[in-house]
């Protein structure tokens, strides 16, 4: 009763953006439209309020906000808008950015950032991908209404237990979503404005939309690294177990320096790396191991600590004991759709 009433409470908040039912070839794929438009606007509007509350907490805490790209100039000096710095310790956290597909036609796609200004559903999308991203930005169109291909180099979720993304190549596949192994040769644009996408192995197909989700890379072009004595390589900035660069002065922690990429993950770093220079703490250190993950898909999965597959690469087989049990989802149980969930096989890793 609490999940039905959740989901008219859900009803009523989505009012404002519906427009009318759904269908696709008959079946009702999503009982609502959604006013994309509307949408953005109302998300724009929240996470300004967000910017505003960061902005302020800086503030109260006496932090100077400059407004730039910064580069170096040398281990300790740092230029921004024509003005330099310079400190003692400097910490780098320029995040990453969205790869690009390298075929012709590429300027015709969108990336993640664009993703979340799209004013309308596409009809009909080809998520280029088979991270956790495309993943869930795969569910996401797809739910809005859009008829999604999710195109994979060689397998989904690659990096997660072969298990777990085994049961979410099911969930797409029953939501519609048709997942497909190749690489996409090239894109031309045809004159309405929709988009022909040729594969390499000569497929063709014609769509609306080309979101390219194939993974992240620091930006650090502009940062001018080789004035100082940091090393880095395209993917990430090198770092020591405490986050410090080969720059005794200069620390790296986030997406830049290649180790877990997630929000939380990055603010603790930071203020791991705050305690440990500025509060007496000189043996303080971010541990990256087993840091739990989610991949927002309907219904979402978990998971924490190393996949089936790491675990056999790091301990050999026959040092693990492998348990698994499965379960049925509560919120399903009413509609009988808990033997749907076979593939839901939560485990549990014992080194013995
Ligand atoms: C679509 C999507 C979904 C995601 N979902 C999740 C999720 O559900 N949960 C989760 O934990 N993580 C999620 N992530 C990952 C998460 O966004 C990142 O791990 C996190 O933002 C990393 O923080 P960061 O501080 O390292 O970098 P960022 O948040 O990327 O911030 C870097 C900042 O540095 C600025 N910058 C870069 N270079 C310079 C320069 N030279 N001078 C000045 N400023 C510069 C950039 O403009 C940017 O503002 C998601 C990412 C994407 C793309």
């Amino acid at each position: 009763m609490y999940k039905t009433s959740t989901i008219l409470q859900s009803f009523n908040e989505i009012e404002k953006y519906k427009s009318r039912w759904f269908k696709q070839n008959d079946q009702i794929i999503n009982p609502i439209e959604i006013n994309l438009s509307d949408y953005k606007k109302d998300r724009d509007a929240y996470i300004k309020r967000l910017n505003n509350i960061y902005q302020k907490n800086l503030d109260n805490s006496d932090v100077e906000g400059i407004f730039g790209k910064a580069s170096f100039l040398d281990n300790n000096t740092i230029e921004c808008n024509g003005d330099t710095y310079q400190a003692e310790n400097i910490l780098i956290a320029c995040g990453g950015m969205p790869s690009k597909l390298d075929v012709p036609g590429n300027e015709h796609t969108i990336n993640s950032d664009q993703f979340f200004d799209l004013k309308e559903v596409p009809k009909r999308t080809i998520v280029v991908g088979g991270g956790y991203i495309a993943t869930e930005l795969s569910q996401i169109i797809s739910t809005f209404g859009s008829k999604v291909t999710i195109l994979v180099r060689k397998c989904l979720l690659s990096t997660f237990d072969q298990e777990l993304a085994g049961f979410q190549v099911n969930n797409l596949e029953n939501s519609g979503i048709t997942y497909q192994c190749g690489e996409v040769e090239k894109i031309d644009k045809n004159e309405d404005g929709s988009l022909k996408v040729t594969f390499q192995d000569g497929k063709i197909q014609e769509v609306d939309c080309v979101l390219v989700a194939i993974g992240r890379s620091p930006m650090l072009g502009p940062l001018k690294l080789e004035n100082t004595d940091v090393e880095y390589d395209q993917s990430k900035i090198h770092t020591d177990e405490f986050d410090k660069t080969t720059a005794d002065s200069i620390h790296a922690v986030g997406d830049c320096n290649g180790k877990v990429a997630l929000t939380p993950v990055a603010i603790r770093a930071g203020r791991i790396v705050a305690e440990r220079l500025f509060n007496n703490r000189p043996q303080l250190k971010m541990n990256y191991d087993n840091v739990p993950s989610v991949i927002f898909s309907n219904p979402p999965i978990g998971s924490v600590g190393l996949s089936e597959e790491k675990a056999v690469e790091k301990y050999g087989k026959d040092d693990l004991n492998i348990y698994k049990t499965t379960f049925g989802s509560k919120s399903l149980t009413y509609l009988n759709k808990n033997f749907e969930m076979k593939s839901s096989i939560p485990k549990r890793k014992i080194r013995l």
